[in-house]
């Protein structure tokens, strides 16, 4: 039991290369998935699945994370602005 805990102190692991980030240094990125059944009517079913993934800034770097949270913070404010 040499160890300590720090604190409060959560890690997420890296969806990319699995490395154990601390919760304020790992890059958040909702990832939605749509589903939908195609059919017309009410037999139609849609769903959207939003899943929250961690990443270090190494891999957030290089899969364009900051680039696509970028976007959707404009995104967002556009529709805020017209919608
Ligand atoms: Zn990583």
């Amino acid at each position: 039991m040499g160890k300590k805990r720090r604190g409060r102190e959560r890690l997420e692991n890296c969806s990319s290369c699995g490395r154990a980030v601390p919760r304020d240094k790992a890059v958040e990125y909702s990832k939605r998935t749509h589903f939908t059944t195609d059919m017309k009517g009410n037999d139609n079913v849609t769903y959207t699945e939003f899943k929250d993934l961690y990443y270090c800034i190494s891999c957030a770097k290089h899969r364009g994370i900051f680039e696509k949270k970028k976007q959707q913070a404009r995104r967002k404010r556009e529709r805020d602005m017209y919608g």
